[in-house]
Protein backbone atom coordinates (compact mmCIF):
# COMPACT_ATOMS: atom_id res chain seq x y z
CA UNK A 1 0.00 0.00 0.00
CA UNK A 2 1.01 3.20 -0.80
CA UNK A 3 1.08 5.01 2.38
CA UNK A 4 3.42 1.73 4.06
CA UNK A 5 5.86 2.25 1.08
CA UNK A 6 6.00 6.32 1.54
CA UNK A 7 5.94 5.46 5.89
CA UNK A 8 8.86 3.07 5.28
CA UNK A 9 10.23 4.97 2.35
CA UNK A 10 11.06 7.80 4.48
CA UNK A 11 12.24 6.58 7.64
CA UNK A 12 15.01 4.27 5.55
CA UNK A 13 16.34 7.57 3.82
CA UNK A 14 15.98 9.97 7.43
CA UNK A 15 13.15 11.82 6.33
CA UNK A 16 10.27 13.61 8.67
CA UNK A 17 7.17 13.62 6.74
CA UNK A 18 4.51 15.88 7.55
CA UNK A 19 1.38 15.07 9.41
CA UNK A 20 -1.12 15.41 6.15
CA UNK A 21 1.85 14.41 3.68
CA UNK A 22 0.62 10.63 3.51
CA UNK A 23 -3.46 11.75 3.36
CA UNK A 24 -1.49 14.38 0.41
CA UNK A 25 0.31 12.06 -1.58
CA UNK A 26 -3.17 9.86 -1.76
CA UNK A 27 -5.03 12.22 -3.21
CA UNK A 28 -2.09 12.58 -5.28
CA UNK A 29 -2.21 9.54 -6.44
CA UNK A 30 -5.96 9.42 -7.34
CA UNK A 31 -5.92 12.58 -9.04
CA UNK A 32 -2.66 10.80 -11.49
CA UNK A 33 -4.65 8.05 -12.53
CA UNK A 34 -7.89 9.98 -13.15
CA UNK A 35 -6.32 12.29 -15.17
CA UNK A 36 -4.35 9.35 -16.68
CA UNK A 37 -7.56 8.07 -17.92
CA UNK A 38 -8.21 11.58 -19.92
CA UNK A 39 -4.62 11.79 -21.21
CA UNK A 40 -1.59 10.36 -21.30
CA UNK A 41 -0.11 12.26 -18.45
CA UNK A 42 2.25 9.51 -16.42
CA UNK A 43 3.01 5.94 -17.13
CA UNK A 44 2.35 4.89 -14.00
CA UNK A 45 0.93 1.28 -13.24
CA UNK A 46 -0.96 0.75 -9.60
CA UNK A 47 -0.10 2.74 -6.48
CA UNK A 48 2.78 0.50 -5.30
CA UNK A 49 4.85 1.78 -8.57
CA UNK A 50 3.53 5.15 -7.93
CA UNK A 51 4.40 4.74 -4.35
CA UNK A 52 8.42 3.96 -5.38
CA UNK A 53 8.78 5.09 -8.68
CA UNK A 54 7.42 8.71 -8.59
CA UNK A 55 7.00 9.78 -4.70
CA UNK A 56 9.83 7.95 -3.14
CA UNK A 57 12.12 8.61 -6.59
CA UNK A 58 11.20 12.35 -5.69
CA UNK A 59 12.13 12.29 -1.58
CA UNK A 60 15.62 10.27 -2.32
CA UNK A 61 16.69 14.08 -3.27
CA UNK A 62 15.85 14.98 0.38
CA UNK A 63 18.94 14.09 2.20
CA UNK A 64 21.04 15.22 -0.19
CA UNK A 65 20.13 18.82 -0.33
CA UNK A 66 19.14 21.12 1.64
CA UNK A 67 15.58 22.91 0.06
CA UNK A 68 13.65 24.63 3.18
CA UNK A 69 12.79 27.85 2.28
CA UNK A 70 14.53 27.93 -1.78
CA UNK A 71 13.33 28.43 -4.46
CA UNK A 72 12.98 25.70 -6.36
CA UNK A 73 12.12 25.28 -10.58
CA UNK A 74 10.83 21.58 -12.02
CA UNK A 75 11.68 21.91 -15.57
CA UNK A 76 9.60 19.01 -17.51
CA UNK A 77 7.98 18.75 -14.71
CA UNK A 78 4.94 16.23 -16.40
CA UNK A 79 2.82 15.10 -13.62
CA UNK A 80 4.43 17.02 -11.28
CA UNK A 81 7.85 14.67 -10.63
CA UNK A 82 9.71 15.05 -8.55
CA UNK A 83 8.84 18.97 -7.54
CA UNK A 84 5.02 18.11 -6.10
CA UNK A 85 6.13 15.13 -4.57
CA UNK A 86 9.06 17.28 -2.95
CA UNK A 87 6.58 19.95 -2.08
CA UNK A 88 4.36 17.91 0.29
CA UNK A 89 7.03 16.85 1.98
CA UNK A 90 8.68 20.29 2.53
CA UNK A 91 5.96 22.89 2.19
CA UNK A 92 8.10 25.47 2.75
CA UNK A 93 9.92 25.57 0.06
CA UNK A 94 8.72 27.94 -3.05
CA UNK A 95 7.93 25.87 -5.88
CA UNK A 96 7.73 26.72 -9.86
CA UNK A 97 6.58 23.73 -12.38
CA UNK A 98 7.50 24.44 -15.52
CA UNK A 99 6.29 22.43 -18.27
CA UNK A 100 5.94 22.85 -22.31
CA UNK A 101 2.71 21.19 -22.20
CA UNK A 102 -0.58 23.38 -21.23
CA UNK A 103 -2.76 20.39 -20.41
CA UNK A 104 -0.13 19.08 -17.78
CA UNK A 105 0.06 22.43 -16.47
CA UNK A 106 -3.33 22.96 -16.18
CA UNK A 107 -3.63 19.74 -14.63
CA UNK A 108 -1.48 20.83 -11.84
CA UNK A 109 -2.62 24.32 -11.05
CA UNK A 110 -5.68 22.85 -10.19
CA UNK A 111 -4.11 20.33 -7.90
CA UNK A 112 -1.76 22.19 -6.29
CA UNK A 113 -5.17 24.60 -5.41
CA UNK A 114 -6.94 21.60 -4.24
CA UNK A 115 -4.09 19.84 -2.74
CA UNK A 116 -3.75 23.61 -0.66
CA UNK A 117 0.03 23.80 -2.00
CA UNK A 118 0.46 26.75 -3.47
CA UNK A 119 3.11 26.57 -6.67
CA UNK A 120 3.70 28.41 -9.58
CA UNK A 121 2.43 26.61 -12.50
CA UNK A 122 4.56 27.82 -16.19
CA UNK A 123 3.76 26.67 -19.85
CA UNK A 124 6.45 26.57 -22.54
CA UNK A 125 9.67 25.95 -23.19
CA UNK A 126 12.37 26.07 -20.88
CA UNK A 127 15.28 27.40 -23.71
CA UNK A 128 12.55 29.85 -24.62
CA UNK A 129 11.56 30.70 -20.78
CA UNK A 130 15.03 31.23 -19.70
CA UNK A 131 15.66 34.02 -21.64
CA UNK A 132 13.42 35.91 -19.91
CA UNK A 133 14.54 38.53 -17.34
CA UNK A 134 11.54 37.20 -15.32
CA UNK A 135 12.85 34.10 -14.44
CA UNK A 136 16.46 34.24 -15.34
CA UNK A 137 18.99 33.32 -12.88
CA UNK A 138 15.94 33.51 -9.88
CA UNK A 139 15.73 30.47 -9.07
CA UNK A 140 18.22 28.73 -5.78
CA UNK A 141 17.83 25.17 -7.29
CA UNK A 142 16.52 23.33 -10.60
CA UNK A 143 15.49 19.85 -10.04
CA UNK A 144 14.72 17.48 -13.08
CA UNK A 145 13.92 14.04 -14.01
CA UNK A 146 13.25 12.12 -17.28
CA UNK A 147 13.66 15.59 -19.74
CA UNK A 148 17.19 14.78 -21.22
CA UNK A 149 20.59 14.02 -21.53
CA UNK A 150 22.86 15.77 -18.64
CA UNK A 151 24.06 17.73 -21.56
CA UNK A 152 21.03 19.01 -23.19
CA UNK A 153 19.58 19.10 -19.60
CA UNK A 154 22.00 21.51 -17.89
CA UNK A 155 21.61 24.09 -20.69
CA UNK A 156 17.97 24.19 -20.33
CA UNK A 157 18.07 24.58 -16.49
CA UNK A 158 20.89 26.41 -15.35
CA UNK A 159 19.85 29.43 -17.03
CA UNK A 160 16.96 29.20 -14.35
CA UNK A 161 19.82 29.16 -11.40
CA UNK A 162 21.21 32.25 -9.54
CA UNK A 163 25.55 31.67 -8.91
CA UNK A 164 25.44 30.05 -5.94
CA UNK A 165 22.82 27.51 -6.72
CA UNK A 166 22.59 24.55 -8.48
CA UNK A 167 20.98 22.01 -10.66
CA UNK A 168 19.94 18.44 -9.04
CA UNK A 169 19.43 15.94 -12.26
CA UNK A 170 17.52 12.53 -10.92
CA UNK A 171 19.11 10.19 -13.04
CA UNK A 172 19.84 6.62 -13.52
CA UNK A 173 22.73 5.14 -12.76
CA UNK A 174 24.21 3.91 -15.79
CA UNK A 175 25.00 7.73 -16.93
CA UNK A 176 29.05 7.90 -16.22
CA UNK A 177 29.09 8.65 -20.32
CA UNK A 178 26.27 11.16 -19.92
CA UNK A 179 27.86 12.89 -17.35
CA UNK A 180 31.58 12.54 -19.00
CA UNK A 181 30.00 14.46 -22.20
CA UNK A 182 28.18 17.04 -20.50
CA UNK A 183 31.41 18.40 -18.45
CA UNK A 184 32.70 21.23 -21.01
CA UNK A 185 29.10 22.28 -21.90
CA UNK A 186 28.31 22.31 -18.09
CA UNK A 187 31.89 24.36 -17.75
CA UNK A 188 30.77 27.03 -20.84
CA UNK A 189 27.58 27.47 -18.79
CA UNK A 190 28.86 28.50 -15.67
CA UNK A 191 28.00 25.56 -13.64
CA UNK A 192 30.59 22.68 -12.69
CA UNK A 193 29.63 18.77 -12.03
CA UNK A 194 30.16 18.95 -8.22
CA UNK A 195 28.96 15.47 -6.69
CA UNK A 196 27.12 12.51 -7.93
CA UNK A 197 25.22 10.87 -5.14
CA UNK A 198 24.61 6.80 -5.98
CA UNK A 199 22.18 4.72 -3.70
CA UNK A 200 19.88 2.12 -4.07
CA UNK A 201 15.92 3.21 -3.88
CA UNK A 202 15.00 2.25 -0.10
CA UNK A 203 12.49 -1.16 -0.46
CA UNK A 204 13.71 -1.91 -4.08
CA UNK A 205 17.16 -2.89 -5.88
CA UNK A 206 16.82 0.06 -7.91
CA UNK A 207 20.15 1.88 -8.88
CA UNK A 208 19.45 5.83 -8.91
CA UNK A 209 21.92 8.66 -9.14
CA UNK A 210 21.45 12.66 -8.33
CA UNK A 211 24.11 14.60 -10.23
CA UNK A 212 24.53 17.76 -8.57
CA UNK A 213 25.12 20.38 -10.69
CA UNK A 214 26.39 24.40 -9.07
CA UNK A 215 26.69 26.92 -10.49
CA UNK A 216 29.90 28.98 -9.98
CA UNK A 217 29.55 31.69 -12.74
CA UNK A 218 26.64 33.22 -14.41
CA UNK A 219 25.54 31.62 -18.05
CA UNK A 220 26.39 33.76 -20.93
CA UNK A 221 23.88 35.44 -22.84
CA UNK A 222 24.14 32.97 -25.87
CA UNK A 223 22.67 30.33 -23.89
CA UNK A 224 20.47 28.51 -23.78
CA UNK A 225 20.42 28.37 -27.96
CA UNK A 226 17.64 27.35 -29.56
CA UNK A 227 16.44 23.62 -29.41
CA UNK A 228 17.81 22.58 -32.56
CA UNK A 229 21.35 23.69 -31.75
CA UNK A 230 20.96 22.82 -28.29
CA UNK A 231 20.21 19.14 -29.64
CA UNK A 232 22.88 18.96 -32.17
CA UNK A 233 25.72 19.57 -29.93
CA UNK A 234 27.56 20.93 -26.92
CA UNK A 235 29.82 23.80 -26.69
N1 LIG B 1 9.69 14.93 -14.80
C1 LIG B 1 8.53 14.09 -15.06
C2 LIG B 1 8.12 14.07 -16.53
C3 LIG B 1 9.14 13.48 -17.46
S1 LIG B 1 8.54 13.43 -19.15
C4 LIG B 1 8.78 12.69 -14.52
O1 LIG B 1 9.91 12.37 -14.20
O2 LIG B 1 7.81 11.90 -14.43
C5 LIG B 1 9.34 14.88 -19.82
C6 LIG B 1 8.50 16.14 -19.66
O3 LIG B 1 9.32 17.24 -20.00
C7 LIG B 1 7.29 16.20 -20.57
O4 LIG B 1 6.15 16.52 -19.81
C8 LIG B 1 7.62 17.30 -21.58
O5 LIG B 1 6.48 18.07 -21.94
C9 LIG B 1 8.62 18.15 -20.82
N2 LIG B 1 9.63 18.83 -21.63
C10 LIG B 1 10.52 18.23 -22.48
N3 LIG B 1 11.34 19.16 -23.02
C11 LIG B 1 10.97 20.37 -22.51
C12 LIG B 1 11.42 21.71 -22.70
N4 LIG B 1 12.43 21.97 -23.54
N5 LIG B 1 10.80 22.69 -22.01
C13 LIG B 1 9.78 22.41 -21.19
N6 LIG B 1 9.29 21.17 -20.97
C14 LIG B 1 9.88 20.15 -21.63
Amino acid sequence: MLEEILAGGAKALGIALPEKALGLYRAYYTALTEANRQFNLTAIEGEDQAAYLHFLDSLAVLPRAELAGKTIIDVGTGGGIPGLALKIAQPDMELTLLDATEKKTAFLEALTAKLGLPCRCLTGRAEELGRESAWRETFDVAVARAVAETRVLAEICLPFVKVGGRLLALKSADTDGELEAAESTVRALGGVIAAIHDYTLPGTDIPRRIAVIEKTAPTPERFPRRWAAIQKKGV
